[in-house]
């Protein structure tokens, strides 16, 4: 089955509204001649600028990813979005349990799960991110990580049509550090999870969901990295705050 590549930009807490406007209308220019049956690409601002990406990217194949979002759909809740405010923001995407989120706000697999199942809900797409430490790695369990967050972050998920799940594996001594898995390294991991996906779901959604690699993705290395059988698109922080460096990596993914 082939998957079509799939980019989305993590800006973290980078970019006001009017700077966010002017990424998404120069993005949309640049991305104007692209076929979006043959690429997807995202971009997830903080939350106070996805309404103005979403108007500016209107009549484009590029979407709006939300960063975080919170499971319940109303209430008490005091500083927390839910899935519903997101969509009616125009996201079509929802990043679940990124390591930053896991590391400095506590997030666990089972906060990850249950906020994945609440956007899948309520139509949106998660992107649940997973991946090991420098210490797992160095320490021989990363495989055992991956499948504890793979198994505990998917468990019960109610999704039965493969576009609707993304996943990325990030390496978290990848992230902002500039020193990305060699495209071996992500391939090993990434073919581990899509075995997994096969165990926990069905061998159409194992061979369906698309699995994105993050960690100091750049221009320079997606070719590389987009090359292997299991890598499927990049979950991209840094080098996706510059629309021309997001623009290269969007387009270095259309090799397959
Ligand atoms: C990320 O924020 O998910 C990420 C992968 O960051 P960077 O590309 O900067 O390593």
């Amino acid at each position: 089955m082939s998957r079509t590549p799939l980019i989305v930009g993590n800006w973290k807490m980078f970019k006001t509204i009017p700077e966010t406007t002017a990424f998404c209308l120069g993005l949309k220019e640049d991305m104007a001649g692209l076929d979006g049956k043959k690429v997807g690409a995202a971009v997830a601002p903080p939350f106070t600028a996805l309404s103005a990406a979403a108007q500016a990217l209107r009549g484009s194949f590029i979407s709006v990813a939300a960063q975080d979002v919170f499971w319940a759909e109303s209430g008490a809740y005091t500083g927390e979005v839910s899935p519903k405010m997101l969509a009616d923001a125009g996201c079509r995407f929802g990043i679940s349990g990124h390591s930053e989120r896991r590391q400095y706000f506590h997030e666990t697999d089972d906060s990850v799960n249950k906020k994945a199942a609440a956007l899948i809900k309520e139509g949106l797409i998660p992107v649940i991110c997973l991946g090991e430490t420098l210490a797992d790695r160095q320490g021989g369990s990363a495989f055992a990580v991956v499948e504890r967050q793979t198994r505990e972050g998917l468990k019960g998920l109610a999704v039965k049509d493969p576009e609707r799940l993304v996943i990325a594996y990030e390496p978290v001594w990848a992230i902002g550090t500039g020193q990305t898995a060699t495209p071996n390294q992500a391939q090993e991991v990434q073919a581990f999870i899509r075995k997994l996906l096969g165990e926990i779901f069905s061998s159409t959604m194992a061979q369906g969901v698309r699995i994105l690699y993050g960690g100091s993705v750049k221009p320079e290395n997606i070719g590389e990295l987009m090359a292997m059988n299991d890598v499927d698109g990049a979950l991209v922080g840094g080098a996706s705050l510059d629309v021309k460096s997001f623009a290269k990596i969007v387009r270095g993914s259309i090799s397959r």
